[in-house]
């Protein structure tokens, strides 16, 4: 996911940049009509949202993606056991490919209604900024080379499942262990991420902490352990703890749940703990801590159970990596200063494991997860150049 509020993206003045790894890119590259290049971006991102794709039903939408991919002239068009979408498009040279990702799951639940509303120059439907344009972003950048125009090295293109929440990035997880042998880098889209680039991915580790007790009358039991008691002294002590904040270190507890009646001793409760670090030696920590303050606080009688329900690796390429300085001065093509950025996106998969990666924004926008999210897709015809000049010198540079 990302959220960024809508802002004016042109606040920055154009920065100049010059780097080896930017040389000039011809006009006569970019869409003349990128107009209706744009407009038809908008028309797909809709499209794609229209189709409910909870993370783990991400069924139906692969199926559209896939049609796509192959209308659009993709090879090797295929869809995996987890519903990862795959479509290869040759480049002028051999050697590694580059990949290029955009999720297609969402946090909204099947019968999420999905109406699409105008209002002003914004455009509001749930899912669409995250991450239905960034799929159409996809899709458009595979229209983009439908053609006679050829990218420099192979394309894998991937709309990975499973990004969002318990998801655990597990699609990608999948797909980039498929194709990690063939690739030199990753390009992840999200949609409303315009002018960021993240090339540091944190840690995230989440856990659901379970306490179970006998229970029984609230007054004729009084005295008996109660899960609920048991599990808020827990959570008490956890919301003590001050993590560093260099690294940057955080948790969260974000859902508690248990008992079943006011007059009842409680026989089961749960919390949901999300736990985040800049690096994975922090993350460690925390997480010993928190499990030590369970270990002690918990009462005769009383069982507990701790589940880790999402693991996701942090990695980091420097500011100076030249990937980072292409995205750098894909936006200064465009007339914006780029702001680096750590987040807990897709790209953090292929950067643990030592791949070079970027996730890169098309559009702004708010709301993220919530049912009024909406895009401004005033930077849409800018994040789209931003895109192709990216992948050329992506796609050109020897990895
Ligand atoms: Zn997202």
């Amino acid at each position: 996911m990302f959220t960024s509020e809508s802002v004016d993206y042109r606040m920055s003045l154009p920065p100049t940049f010059t780097s080896s790894y930017t040389p000039p890119l011809p006009q006569s590259l970019f869409p003349s009509d990128l107009d209706r290049y744009t407009q038809a971006t908008i028309t797909r991102a809709i499209s794609i949202q229209q189709i409910a794709s909870p993370t783990f039903l991400e069924e139906q939408r692969a199926r559209y993606v896939a049609e796509q991919f192959r209308a659009l002239g993709l090879s090797a068009v295929s869809i995996d056991d987890v519903y990862n979408v795959y479509g290869l498009l040759k480049g002028e040279h051999a050697g590694k490919a580059l990949m290029i990702s955009a999720h297609t799951d969402t946090v909204f639940p099947l019968d999420t209604d999905l109406t699409i509303k105008y209002v002003d120059d914004l455009i509001y439907g749930p899912g669409l900024g995250d991450n239905s344009l960034g799929v159409a972003g996809l899709l458009s950048l595979a229209e983009f080379f439908n053609g006679d125009k050829k990218p420099p090295c192979d394309i894998w293109f991937v709309a990975p499942s499973r990004e969002e929440g318990l998801g655990d990035l597990g699609g990608m997880k999948v797909a980039f262990a498929r194709l990690q042998p063939d690739i030199k880098a990753v390009i992840n889209i999200e949609g409303m991420a315009f002018g960021f680039i993240y090339n540091g991915g944190i840690a995230v580790r989440r856990l659901h902490i379970v306490t179970k007790a006998e229970g029984g009358h609230s007054w004729l039991q009084f005295g008996k352990p109660s899960a609920v008691h048991n599990l808020m002294m827990i959570g008490a002590k956890i919301a003590t703890l001050k993590p560093p904040t260099h690294p940057r270190t955080t948790y969260n507890i974000g859902v508690v749940q248990g008992g079943h009646s006011i007059n009842s001793i409680a026989t089961e409760a749960g919390m949901w703990l999300d736990m985040r670090s800049e690096t994975s030696e922090e993350l460690v920590k925390l997480e010993d801590h928190i499990r030590q303050i369970v270990a002690h606080s918990i009462q005769d009688e009383v069982q507990f159970e701790i589940k880790i329900v999402g693991d996701r690796p942090a990695g980091h390429i420097p500011d100076d990596h030249p990937l980072v300085q292409m995205a750098l001065g894909a936006l200064a093509y465009v007339g914006v200063a780029g702001v680096l950025e750590t987040g807990s996106t897709d790209g953090n998969v292929p950067l643990a494991a030592g791949c070079p990666a970027v996730t890169i924004g098309l559009a702004r926008g708010g709301n993220a997860h919530r049912l009024d999210e909406y895009i401004d897709p005033k930077p849409l015809a800018d994040g789209l150049r931003q895109l192709v000049a990216l992948t050329m010198w992506a796609g050109a540079w020897s990895g």
